[in-house]
């Protein structure tokens, strides 16, 4: 990397920690992952601001501090099984699988599907796996998860994966449509109840069902 981006990437991290990003191991893998490797070559100057980016399939990259934060808020543990909603670039999920035991990415745009499993072999990671589908559904055949998170904002919480979650399990997900506010939600499963607590207002590219084959 050139000092220049190196420098920025010293500066973020500084930002993220200043606005209230605690957990050092979260920090940590955020200081290795490259997130310039996860966008087009144009935007690399911009790859340590802190903001969303435009990928490809017109979605997004999300804000470090937003990654940074509800990678914080899931409190993920070495041994957990993790499934994750909206692989996009593959950036939000190096960081879960560097927490985590395994990791379960569902994408709904073909191109990033298959850009994020290049991404996943360059980077050596090995415990992720990826599915080409509708995560509203969740993965039947791999639940139940000790931790969610949803990357694309739901109208509402999907129940499928509610019930997808170990007992205890907890599951980060922005909630709202397009048009209003959204706002990063997190739930905790305790038996057939489920504690929802409201975090920070955001904005995120909506989740939606169905599958696209092309870009
Ligand atoms: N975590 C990603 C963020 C990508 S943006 C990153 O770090 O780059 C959100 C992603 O969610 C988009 O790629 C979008 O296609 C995907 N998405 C939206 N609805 C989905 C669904 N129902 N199932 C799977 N992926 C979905």
């Amino acid at each position: 990397m050139n000092s220049n981006l190196q420098s920025k990437k010293d500066q973020l991290l500084d930002n993220l920690r200043s606005q209230g990003i605690t957990d050092e191991k979260v920090l940590e893998v955020m200081a290795e992952i490259p997130r310039e490797d996860f966008i087009a070559d144009y935007l690399r100057p911009q790859a340590y601001e802190n903001a969303a980016l435009p990928i490809e399939s017109d979605q997004t990259i999300s804000q470090p501090y937003i990654v940074a934060y509800m990678t914080q808020e899931l409190h993920v543990k070495k041994n957990h099984k993790v499934l994750e909603i909206g692989t996009g670039s593959g950036y939000q999920s190096i960081v879960l699988a560097r927490l985590c035991k395994r990791l379960f990415t569902i994408e709904r745009h073909m191109p990033l599907h298959k850009s994020a499993e290049e991404m996943f072999k360059k980077f050596r990671i090995y415990n992720i796996t990826t599915l080409f589908g509708n995560g509203m559904k969740g993965w039947i055949e791999q639940e139940p998860f000790d931790r969610i998170m949803v990357t694309a904002a739901g109208e509402e919480i999907p129940d499928e994966l509610l019930y997808q979650l170990k007992d205890g399990g907890i599951m980060i997900i922005p909630v709202g449509g397009q048009e209003e506010t959204q706002h990063i939600v997190r739930i905790t499963r305790h038996g057939d109840n489920f504690d929802v607590k409201t975090l920070l207002p955001v904005k995120f590219v909506p989740l939606l069902s169905g599958i696209v084959h092309s870009s």
